[in-house]
């Protein structure tokens, strides 16, 4: 495979970040993934207004432009001959030659990493079909999750929990209510509404959040953006997620109990088919 770092294109057994790089010692950095289909960016420039949002909070130099950005990825799909899959994208603070919890000085240059993930049969993942099942776990993380930092230790534990548990992913809760999944955002069906937490600093400003909301309105379903309990969603119709990567991901069981008919919802059915046919029409 070959791998993007900080301006060369190598392969990924040559590409190498110092040790002292801020990313690696401090979880200093920020990522974005943007799915790829038919070899075209999905939503790409939403991902790229949320990066720079992040680094910004970050007050972290941008050190690339947009029209930048886009080339590498679309050399990379290029490169790696990527049809369906996703491209990685890293920016960290960089390697300021000593390990000091002050940031390094400015002009520090920043670390870019890009690379391909290729998954074929990515939009037809047969997952979609009888949908996920999920855990509840207390989220534990930092409190500015609408940052998108490197910083995935929790989401991690949590989906080891998930796994040993047997299923596919768990619903992070803090203070009785659902912020997000380990790394998705988290919805309930309730007959024709829409509910999802709104945005603040407690949960990921989703791309894929915004796309779904802007086409469910458009397609005059009910959205009510609020916080919703574990009890509310294991006796709502309809669960599902959204993410960059899983698109829309219907939710059939929680702690054990069935979601509606423990069946895939229509919302979610009919959510995931416009998006997938929107975004395609879109892409880039
Ligand atoms: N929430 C968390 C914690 C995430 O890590 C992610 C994606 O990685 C999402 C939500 C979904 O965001 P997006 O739709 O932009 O992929």
């Amino acid at each position: 495979r070959t791998v993007y770092v900080n301006g060369d294109y190598l392969p990924e057994d040559q590409a190498t970040v110092s040790i002292f790089d801020r990313g690696f010692l401090m979880s200093d950095g920020v990522y974005e993934v943007v799915s790829v289909l038919d070899s075209k960016l999905l939503d790409f420039g939403g991902h790229i207004v949320r990066l720079k949002r992040s680094l910004a909070e970050l007050q972290m130099d941008n050190p690339l432009s947009d029209d930048e950005y886009l080339d590498v990825h679309r050399q990379l799909i290029e490169k790696n001959d990527i049809t369906d899959g996703l491209v990685y994208l890293q920016v960290t603070r960089g390697n300021p030659g000593d390990r000091d919890f002050a940031f390094p000085p400015a002009g520090t240059r920043p670390t870019v990493v890009m690379f391909t993930q290729s998954n074929p049969g990515l939009a037809d993942n047969p997952a979609a079909k009888t949908g996920w099942k999920i855990i509840s776990v207390e989220d534990l993380r930092w409190g500015r999750r609408d940052i998108k930092t490197v910083q995935l230790l929790y989401p991690s534990l949590a989906k080891m929990e998930a796994k040993a548990r047997g299923v596919n992913d768990a619903w992070l809760v803090e203070d009785g209510k659902v912020t997000e999944g380990t790394s998705n955002n988290a919805y309930i069906v309730k007959g024709n509404t829409i509910i999802t937490r709104a945005l603040s600093n407690d949960i990921l400003h989703g791309i894929t959040r915004a796309a779904v909301l802007r086409f469910a309105n458009e397609a005059q379903m009910k959205v009510e953006e609020r916080s919703f309990t574990i009890d509310e969603a294991q006796n709502a119709d309809e669960a599902f997620v959204t993410s960059a990567s899983a698109f829309v991901m219907p939710v059939v069981e929680i702690d054990g109990a069935a979601v509606g008919d423990g069946k895939v919802g229509a919302v979610a059915t009919r959510l995931r088919e416009i998006y997938l046919d929107e975004m395609r029409k879109a892409a880039v």
